[in-house]
């Protein structure tokens, strides 16, 4: 694990026991448990030059409505107990680092439709439900291997915090980056409900996308039979039950937990009493990053006393004790859905390191979902540009199912970094982009993303695999 410079989150104890919400009541052991969460060493947290700045942005973002509701977060995890079972399959993916230049209807509606395509060959292919979640609507945090670039400019750590621009003054953070972070998160989370509501696009008109894309594509004749069988069960399923319109299932948001003022400030309490629970709101689903996996750090602890469902990044030096610890501590009940455990090993690793993991899990008999990430353990770089081999991103996914099967374990989703727009930044795939193809549309503000074409080929092979 890469170890940054620990810094220690400002902590205001007297902020933290007002109330939290218009007329809540603060609630008792829950802010106490907050405290005790925030006070543990936080990793990968910018120094705001001006803390009143922070302080009072982070006051206006505790009296703004949530981006989600504690409902949603909870019927998402009830689907994703589903996947824990084996009887869905989960699908989430999206930018690297959504950026506020980038945030574009067009971009929006890009990754939800791409989503909503994959989602569909892998439901065909899985023979279940696919449930979808996207890293949109506040994935704006990036976690950074080294403070500063070689230069000595401090790094950029997303558009949360500072400027990618290469001056001293953009990249110094500023906390008035959290208000927009929020304003452009809800402003994505409108048009995806939008888009997903009901009265949206239809299964049969999320076929035609695909079909579309394949007449076009050099993969056609690889894939067309696949294309062919989902087009013959929706037919045979609208003839056969005569159903009127198809509705897709909803799409959910999701980002990395890491800017912990601006989650703390999202975080509401729920209920009263007994029953009080806090559901950071920023999202419905939230994961905790490998660079901010610290076993006794900040960023588990406040996930442990979240309501929502939340996932862990495991790389390749994840240990088999690192793992059962996250499961006592983030999952003591052992509730169905709670914990997504997402493995990005590698491919060249992913056949060594992932079995004592699941051995061990499946002995102490926990409900975890198992996630392949088969994304940042493949990230290398050429020339000085970071990008993957697609190649090597089908094989850790081959090697994520052959573990599982192995160890008699359920291989439960899948997490890509993808974009619905025609960038070149993986290499390969039937357009076989190349390395020199690398500079030409290059957008993504931190790691390499699948375009298109190569997210719906993976796709299909992804498919192909769960289909068996
Ligand atoms: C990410 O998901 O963009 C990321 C930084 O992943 P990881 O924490 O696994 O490196
Ligand atoms: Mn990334």
């Amino acid at each position: 694990m890469v170890n940054t410079a620990i810094q220690e989150i400002p902590v205001d104890l007297e902020q933290l026991l007002q109330p939290w919400v218009d007329g809540e009541v603060p609630v008792a052991g829950l802010n106490e448990r907050l405290f005790a969460a925030l006070c543990r060493p936080a990793h990968q947290q910018p120094v705001w030059p001006d803390r009143h700045r922070a302080r009072a942005v982070c006051d206006a973002l505790r009296r703004l409505p949530p981006i989600t509701l504690p409902g949603e977060v909870d019927r998402l995890r009830d689907l994703l107990a589903l996947v824990s079972r084996g009887e869905a399959f989960l699908l989430q993916g999206g930018d690297c680092a959504e950026t506020f230049a980038q945030n574009t209807s067009r971009h929006v509606q890009g990754t939800t439709n791409l989503l909503r395509q994959l989602g569909l060959m892998l439901s065909y292919g899985a023979r279940k439900p696919v449930v979808k979640v996207a890293r949109l609507a506040g994935q704006y945090a990036k976690p950074r291997s080294r403070a500063a670039d070689g230069d000595g400019l401090p790094s950029y750590r997303g558009d949360i915090v500072n400027a990618a621009e290469r001056s001293h003054q953009r990249r110094t953070p500023d906390p008035n980056r959290m208000l927009e972070a929020y304003r452009q998160s809800t402003t994505t989370m409108n048009l995806l409900r939008a888009l997903t509501s009901p009265g949206g696009a239809d299964l049969r008109e999320v076929h035609d996308w695909n079909e579309n894309w394949l007449r076009h594509s050099r993969a056609r004749d690889r894939f067309a039979p696949l294309c062919d069988g989902v087009k013959h069960s929706l037919d045979f399923m609208s003839a056969h039950a005569r159903l009127g319109p198809m509705p897709d299932s909803p799409v959910f948001t999701s980002h990395e937990a890491m800017l912990l003022d601006y989650e703390r400030a999202l975080t509401r309490v729920f209920n009263r009493g007994p029953d009080a629970q806090l559901y950071d709101l920023s999202g419905h689903f939230l994961w905790i990053g490998e660079r901010t996996r610290q076993p006794h750090g900040a960023h588990i602890a406040f996930a442990a006393i979240l309501a929502n469902p939340i996932g862990v990044k495991l790389g390749p030096s994840a240990t088999p004790d690192d793992v059962e610890y996250y499961l006592k501590l983030l999952n003591p009940d052992n509730v169905p859905g709670r914990l997504t455990l997402i493995t990005r090993m590698g491919a060249g690793r992913i056949r060594r390191v992932l079995p004592p993991i699941l051995e061990r899990v499946a002995a102490s008999g926990s409900a975890v979902i198992w996630q392949c990430d088969p994304m940042h353990g493949n990230t290398r770089s050429v020339g000085g540009i970071k990008t993957r081999d697609f190649d090597d991103i089908v094989d850790e996914v081959q090697g994520f199912f052959e573990v599982h099967r192995a160890v008699g374990t359920i291989p439960g989703g899948i997490h890509l970094e993808l974009t619905g727009e025609d960038v070149t930044e993986c290499v390969g795939g039937s357009q076989r982009i190349t390395a020199a193809d690398l500079g030409a549309r290059y957008d993504s503000a931190c790691d390499p993303r699948l375009n298109r074409e190569q997210a719906l080929e993976l796709g299909c092979l992804i498919a192909e695999m769960l289909s068996g």
